[in-house]
């Protein structure tokens, strides 16, 4: 029987695929697919922790002190009978040898497997008798994590392509993804994503619109309900899962897909026009990226530069070992190639808060139980609290400025003191690497306007950086005290607030008042229905995911921005500026004063 889930639209278009389901864990799990050639060393890691963890096991009960209760001896003995038995042992290297997974993503799955066998029984007593396996699974994982690092694995061998599992496209379906999971997907295979918890600026969502896949989150109970293989479709425009759909629902989706592959089609004959309004005025469409292979994609896509790298993403999946500064200066160095002369904005790490570094690389880090971490150690609080790793960061990017246009970003400024000390970080910096005789290029400094804090003293920002950057994203966040991850207030999470609104115009017209440039790389910029109103506030810099860049385009040759200028502010000083602009940007069309 079909079933319809609503979550929140947050990735366009229209997937239809199998579901592969990925289980939540207490404990960081690495998923990724293998290649053919790979599965035998896989089934072989696999065994090594098993046997490693029973001897655990047995370490353990003996040390168990003679008068110790007897229900604690047994408990182990229970441990042990669950980690060696049989049937669960086959069931779990099925995953590996049948789906290529990876052996923790394969413990992890065969335990929700049980999990909900468990869930399901009716007596008490078994049921409860989950913790035992969620606790043997947990130590197998940790063994199989430990084991990895301990082999210096650096990057996880991805497959890559599918070879496995026959044609059917696949769509993922979990709790929740992490952004170092989403990272490892990007180069997979899936074709939609969907996810229980999420807002609309939750790293998933943000990654499933660089890849410009399908995606719906905060759905709820959705990886609940769909169970491994369902066929499902996602509708990324309603925010609408269907699982196991009728053969007229899927004909109507399918049908979809079709118009949306036109309609992309079309978008993208505009690639190598220039964008300039109708009134003749040049507006930059730069791309965001989060890893250097993506700068290719982004010049393919006709960007002008590069307005946002989210350097954090080459510090997840690392298993504890951070790049350092010649792997960072590589990375820096071939964005800046690949953009051939083009600008390439570098932000300095956005850590903490929804991108946490995985519990190993924070080995020795002292910042892991933050109270609220949207509102801790993040971003450049981060960064200043570990000097050496901001400068090592610091070095790698003015060493990739020899080479290309280098900017420099810095996420989440909101104190002058903060600048200061970006400030002798930076001078240090270049010191060092003049020391060491290494070359170095000039480089401009910028700061993310993503703090209201930072909006309304934008002024004082303006006489210490070159430029701005405004993070959309958490300035809605924190203007509107809405966790942007959080489903259950993400109705309140508005891009339209008048209060929002104000202070990104305030931004744009302080920049520009100053002569600065000003550009907008949040979620916004890469949203057709922001792209009038961004350009009457006067911004004529966008950065976006390479994906969006058409579409906005497309609203750019259409506008006349001095004509939209002087609408701007009876929609910015309307109780419902949505409804105000909408109306406005008729009157605009109908010829009307
Ligand atoms: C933002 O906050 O708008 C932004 C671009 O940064 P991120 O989404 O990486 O926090
Ligand atoms: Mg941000």
């Amino acid at each position: 029987m079909s079933i319809q889930v609503f979550g929140l639209p947050v990735s366009r278009g229209v997937a239809i695929g199998r579901a592969v389901l990925v289980a939540s864990s207490r404990v960081d799990v690495a998923h990724y697919f293998i290649a053919e050639d790979q599965v035998a060393a896989e089934l072989d890691r696999l065994q090594t922790a098993r046997a490693a963890v029973a001897e655990e096991f047995s370490a353990l009960k003996a040390d168990v002190p003679e008068d110790a209760h007897a229900e604690l001896v047994a408990l182990l003995d229970v441990h042990l009978m669950l980690l060696q038995d049989d049937t669960m042992q086959a069931a779990t290297r099925q995953w590996i040898t049948e789906r290529h997974y990876n052996a923790e993503w394969a413990v992890s799955a065969q335990l929700e497997v049980l999990a909900r066998q468990f869930d399901d029984m009716e007596d008490e007593y078994l049921r409860e008798r989950k913790a035992d396996v969620e606790q043997v699974a947990e130590r197998l994982l940790r063994t199989l994590a430990r084991q990895a690092a301990a082999q210096g694995a650096e990057a996880v061998p991805l497959a890559a392509s599918r070879d496995f599992g026959g044609d059917d496209p696949l769509i993922l379906v979990a709790n929740d993804i992490a952004p170092a999971d989403m990272m490892q997907f990007k180069r997979s295979v899936f074709t939609g994503f969907v996810t229980d918890v999420g807002g609309r600026t939750s790293h998933t969502a943000i990654v499933a619109r660089s890849l410009d896949i399908p995606a719906v989150v905060g759905a709820r109970e959705v990886s609940r309900i769909v169970r491994q293989d369902d066929w499902i479709v996602i509708d990324g425009d309603a925010g609408v899962i269907i699982v196991s759909p009728s053969p007229i629902v899927l004909e109507e989706y399918r049908f979809r897909q079709r118009q949306i592959e036109l309609e992309r089609a079309r978008l993208d004959r505009l690639r190598s026009r220039p964008s300039i309004t109708l009134d003749g005025q040049p507006v930059a469409l730069h791309a965001n990226i989060e890893l250097p292979a993506d700068a290719s994609a982004a010049v393919a896509a006709g960007a002008t530069g590069v307005g946002l790298f989210r350097s954090e993403f080459l510090f997840m999946n690392r298993l504890g070992k951070l790049p350092d500064e010649d792997e960072q200066y590589v990375a820096y160095r071939d964005a800046t190639l690949a953009l051939g002369g083009l600008p390439v904005t570098i932000r300095t790490v956005d850590i903490g808060a929804d991108k946490p570094l995985d519990r190993m690389s924070l080995g020795e880090l002292r910042h892991e139980h933050a109270l609220n971490p949207a509102l801790g150690l993040r971003a450049i609080r981060w960064s200043l609290a570990e000097p050496a790793m901001f400068r090592q960061q610091l070095r790698a990017m003015l060493r990739a400025a020899a080479h290309g246009p280098v900017r420099i970003l810095i996420p989440m400024v909101a104190h002058l003191s903060e600048v200061q000390r970006v400030r002798v970080e930076l001078a240090q910096a270049r010191q060092e690497l003049n020391e060491r005789g290494v070359p170095s290029g000039d480089v401009q400094l910028g700061a993310m306007v993503e703090i209201p804090a930072a909006a309304l003293m934008v002024n004082s920002l303006l006489a210490h950086f070159d430029f701005l950057s405004i993070g959309t994203n958490d300035l809605i966040q924190y203007t509107l005290a809405i966790d942007r991850t959080d489903d259950a207030v993400a109705h309140l999470y508005d891009p339209w607030h008048p209060a929002v609104l104000h202070l990104i115009h305030q931004t744009i017209s302080a920049a520009r008042a100053a002569g600065k440039e000003v550009s907008v790389c949040g979620e916004m910029a890469g949203d057709p229905a922001f792209t009038e109103l961004l350009l009457a506030m006067g911004l004529r810099s966008f950065s976006m995911h390479p994906a969006q860049i058409g579409a906005v385009k497309q609203r750019v040759l259409r506008a006349d921005a001095n004509q939209l200028a002087s609408r701007v502010h009876a929609a910015l000083a309307a109780d419902a500026p949505e409804k105000a602009w909408a109306l406005a940007l008729r009157q605009e069309a109908a010829g009307e004063p």
